[in-house]
């Protein structure tokens, strides 16, 4: 099976990961013009953050949410492995090498090998049927019939 061109999974129906009705029902979601994958890119009330901007724990996982972070940020991010001070690995997702070098900076058990990202995408680029808004009940029903 290939990567979605638009949105890097190979699975079209594995997000959202958890607490899937809820998600669906509640959150704004990155609906995939490509391939219909609904991605989480609700931004929480207090700081304004969204799924991508915290960290993950495998690259697989991460690569699920970079289409979200491109389309928030305009460019096309990398994903980065970080260590901490225990040797416990994990990924976060950055917008630039600069972005990675000040969250390095404010987070000083941390590391990353080579201040280079794991994955980026060559380059960024927008795609024709893209939406991003809440999804209607009947497209939720929907939607939750073709995960299962
Ligand atoms: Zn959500
Ligand atoms: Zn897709």
């Amino acid at each position: 099976m290939s990567s979605c061109k638009e949105c890097y999974s190979k699975h079209n129906r594995i997000t959202p990961l958890n607490g899937v009705r809820e998600c669906l029902e509640k959150h704004e979601q990155y609906i995939c013009g490509s391939c219909g994958r609904c991605i989480c890119i609700q931004k929480e009330e207090k700081r304004g953050l969204q799924r991508w901007n915290f960290p993950f724990r495998s690259l697989e996982i991460a690569l699920l949410y970079l289409r979200t972070a491109d389309v928030s940020e305009g460019t096309a991010c990398g994903i980065y492995c970080l260590t901490n001070q225990h040797g416990r690995e994990s990924y976060k997702i950055f917008s630039s090498d600069e972005a990675l070098t000040h969250y390095l900076q404010k987070n000083s058990s941390k590391q990353c090998a080579n201040n280079a990202p794991v994955y980026r995408s060559t380059s960024y680029q927008t795609f024709a049927n893209t939406q991003i808004r809440r999804l209607t009940s009947e497209e939720v029903e929907q939607y939750l019939m073709e995960i299962s």
